[in-house]
């Protein structure tokens, strides 16, 4: 929505890539700055950055506390005050949740400007009901301090296969009566691991399933030292190469790459070491 006397401001760079009628947007890499968004979902992971127009997006869910992915979190924050909008709801892992109301508490005295929003903590297997339709997952992964994936999912009542057939007033007479005539249908639409290494994807299965899988391979040169880079909780293409054959996603979108690639670099490496199977569903966020 455009406001009264506001244009877009382009501060920061937004890639946006569509697939099964939602846009990916944001930017991420490694140790400079990680924020996404899914419009159509009114959902957006990390604030390392917000881009002005990411402002509208109303809730966001936080991966974990490093700098890259929290810096500006009371920038926006302040602006959707400063606009005029309802105040955001927010979603940080539970361990972090104290120091986060602090930070802003911080800002609000340093920038004398309220910090207004829903601040809430959140562990892994929590679930968050954003709408009747969709319903958000959190899972543990594996960094370097306490962190989340989050999963979006798609929820249908569809009625129970011994009901199919009958007439609906026949249904109807039952639903009336108490019988619980439906049954919950979830379909994983979108995956987000933030920072973590393999065994973050690896001990929540729907990461694999999700129609949108967006995820990290931060080193991708052969050289690297595998342990270390799992240590720090990060994940290299060997990784994905291993597990080929478990991805079941439609699109792949690879991204957090350090920042020592050059993007020629990061291609070169992806199309020489993936099966032509999963290059084609892979989009690299450069
Ligand atoms: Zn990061
Ligand atoms: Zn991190």
């Amino acid at each position: 929505m455009q406001r009264k006397g506001v244009t877009s401001v382009d501060n920061a760079p937004i890639i946006s890539h569509q697939h099964a009628g939602l846009t990916v947007e944001g930017y991420s890499r490694a140790a400079v700055q990680t924020y996404w968004r899914i419009p159509e979902l009114k959902v957006g992971f990390d604030l390392g950055a917000q881009p002005w127009d990411f402002m509208s997006t109303p809730n966001w869910l936080i991966t974990h506390t490093h700098l890259d992915h929290v810096a500006a979190l009371p920038v926006y924050v302040a602006r959707r005050r400063m606009m005029r909008m309802e105040p955001p709801t927010l979603y940080v892992p539970a361990e972090a949740l104290e120091d986060v109301r602090r930070f802003l508490l911080i800002m609000q005295r340093l920038d004398r400007g309220r910090m207004i929003c829903r601040l809430n903590g959140i562990k892994s297997g929590d679930e968050i009901e954003l709408s009747r339709e969709l319903v958000i997952t959190a899972f543990s992964t594996t960094h370097t301090i306490p962190s989340l994936g989050y999963v979006i999912w798609d929820r249908r009542y569809k009625l129970k296969e011994e009901y199919h057939g009958l007439p609906g007033d026949k249904i109807r007479d039952l639903r009336l009566a108490g019988t619980v005539v439906t049954r919950e249908v979830r379909t994983p639409l979108v995956a987000y691991t933030g920072d973590t290494s393999p065994a973050g994807l690896d001990n929540y299965p729907p990461v694999y399933e999700a129609k949108i899988l967006i995820t990290e391979v931060s080193f991708i040169r052969p050289n690297h030292r595998r342990e270390k880079i799992h240590k720090f909780g990060h994940m290299h293409l060997d990784d994905v190469v291993e597990r080929a054959d478990r991805f079941r996603n439609e699109l792949i979108i690879f991204s957090h790459f350090s920042t020592r690639y050059h993007p020629q670099e990061i291609r070169r490496f992806i199309d020489g070491k993936l099966p032509a199977n999963l290059v084609e569903r892979v989009k690299l966020w450069l």
